[in-house]
């Protein structure tokens, strides 16, 4: 069985108290690594770790160029040990290996590389200092400086281990931070082992620290923390609130980004081969647990018998089984507790009145491992639970409607604002639908396709402020203005008048 401590100030270390936990491998429901459970005091070492790397200047220091190769590096080395992070990834969270090898590995490693190279180039040498000549109120030169803001703190879910720890440390080290993870206690293994691979890529002692303990405890001390200016959290809506309400004791910048019920429109024109797949994959992918899934599926109802019909034959494409295996499709979820909320919801929905026409079980082939079939529910009417609620898992609602102006406003009735999308041969009508939708992306005629270089995050419940593309970066900064004034003699500031006879 494998071992993980915690990552604290370049080294491995166990946890005070001497507390570990096992990590469960959802697919075979057996323990596979065991990892060090930090406790307060635990937190409170790694978040003193990167006050003194911060105060120390090792990373800030630095000049963006040098800081970027280093970023660089990091993506290397995380391609160079990808078969062994990917078998971690999986084993950790019940992802497929094919996911793993394609999406997580790729994903975080090209998350280092962007905000590498972003902050060796030109863009972001104009973005943290911007220069203005003023002679109101008084002739002065004007400096608007970006700077790091000190030690962040960043806490991620089960969903995307790997990935959300990249999208937390990456453009917090471009700036110039130094940072403090805590993974989320299911999945904590693949970013313990990214914070040895910083360090080893050249980020020095500090800058970098993960460690792995309970959201209620340890999670809650990085809340609270007074040295911690910022925190960045990817998670349930109601954690967010929390965090929120803990970090407004010290007045922490916070980045949220929270729960969904994604509406993915098909609208009366759309390629319906495409469209019924398309919301497969808005749906099924890591079998449902993404908080951008498409979960509700809005469909015209001239169209809405085709396209449940073609829906209902592209499951039978989706293979569910050994996570390793590359044909496998669907893995399990990732605990028994997020299968019995899957579960309960699929209740909720029969009894609301809504169609399961496709699953609605557990898989009779699989007698290990916390597998769902790919559920479909036809009928749901927007108000039920199971159309409001986030789920979590592979279960997609169907909802028709009669034009386009309903379908806007069953999009928008919902307290998330996350993602979703419009499917149309004309791009034109689907971008002007896309503009009435109130959420933070909107894909047209895809799905999933997050990319680093523009912001991600949610309109309403869905979050606060943006991670990725160079306004992700932009929070990961203070903001300061420098006011240069022209060295006179008293007589050449009037305003003294304003206190002096
Ligand atoms: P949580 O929001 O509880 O967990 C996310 C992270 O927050 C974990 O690291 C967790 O630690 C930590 N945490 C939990 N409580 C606190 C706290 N009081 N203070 C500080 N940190 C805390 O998600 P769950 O794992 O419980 O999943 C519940 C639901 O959340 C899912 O069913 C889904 O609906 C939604 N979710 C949304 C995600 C998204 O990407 N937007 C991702 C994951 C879940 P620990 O693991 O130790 O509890």
């Amino acid at each position: 069985m494998k071992e993980f401590g915690l990552f604290i100030d370049g080294e491995w270390h166990a946890a005070k108290g001497g507390k570990t936990a096992p990590t469960i491998n959802p697919a075979t429901e057996e323990p596979w690594a065991t990892v060090a459970v930090a406790d307060r005091e635990d937190v409170r070492k790694a978040v003193a770790a990167a006050k003194k790397a911060h105060d120390r200047g090792v990373w800030r220091n630095k000049s963006p160029q040098e800081r970027g190769e280093i970023l660089q590096k990091v993506a290397m080395a995380m391609f160079e040990r990808q078969d062994e992070i990917a078998a971690a990834e999986v084993q950790d969270g019940g992802g497929t290996m094919r996911k793993a090898m394609s999406m997580d590995i790729p994903g975080a490693a090209q998350t280092f590389m962007h905000f590498g190279q972003f902050i060796c180039g030109d863009e972001y040498k104009a973005m943290i200092c911007e220069e203005f000549d003023e002679m109101v109120p008084v002739p002065s030169k004007n400096l608007v400086v970006r700077e790091p803001i000190g030690v962040c703190a960043g806490i991620t879910p089960w969903n995307f281990p790997l990935i959300m720890a990249a999208w937390k440390i990456a453009p917090a080290l471009a700036a110039g931070n130094t940072v403090v993870i805590k993974p989320a206690s299911v999945t904590p293994v693949t970013a313990l082992m990214l914070g040895e691979i910083c360090t080893k890529a050249g980020v020095p002692a500090g800058v970098v620290n993960v460690i792995s303990g309970p959201g209620g405890t340890a999670g809650e001390e990085l809340a609270m923390h007074p040295d911690i200016g910022k925190i960045a959290f990817t998670g349930s809506t109601e954690v967010g609130r929390r965090i929120m309400q803990l970090g407004a004791g010290t007045l922490k910048k916070v980045t949220l980004e929270l729960g969904g019920k994604s509406p993915n429109i098909i609208l009366d024109d759309a390629n319906l081969d495409t469209a019924a797949l398309g919301a497969l994959f808005a749906t099924f992918l890591h079998q449902g647990q993404i908080c951008e899934s498409g979960t509700r599926v809005l469909v015209h109802e001239k169209i809405h018998d085709q396209l449940i019909e073609k829906m209902i034959a592209g499951i039978q494409r989706i293979q569910i089984g050994d996570t390793m295996d590359p044909t496998t499709g669907m893995g399990p979820l990732v605990s028994a507790a997020q299968r019995e909320t899957v579960e309960k919801y699929v209740g909720i929905g029969k009894e609301q009145g809504a169609k399961c026409v496709v699953g609605g079980k557990r898989p009779a082939a699989m007698n290990k491992g916390y597998y769902f079939e790919p559920t479909i529910f036809d009928d749901v009417d927007n108000k039920m639970r199971i159309a409001q609620e986030e789920i979590f898992g592979p279960v997609v609602s169907v909802i028709r409607y009669k034009d386009e102006d309903e379908a806007v406003r069953i999009a928008n009735d919902s307290v998330y604002g996350l993602g979703g999308a419009v499917w149309s041969a004309n791009k034109d009508r689907a971008v002007a639908v896309a503009k009435r939708i109130e959420t933070g992306t909107v894909w047209i005629n895809d799905y999933h396709m997050i990319n680093l270089r523009f912001p991600f995050g949610g309109y309403k419940q869905s979050g606060v402020g943006r991670e990725l593309g160079k306004w992700g970066l932009a929070e990961y900064h203070e903001l300061k203005h420098i006011h240069v004034g022209e060295d006179t003699p008293p007589e050449g500031k009037f305003y003294l008048q304003l206190l002096l006879n």
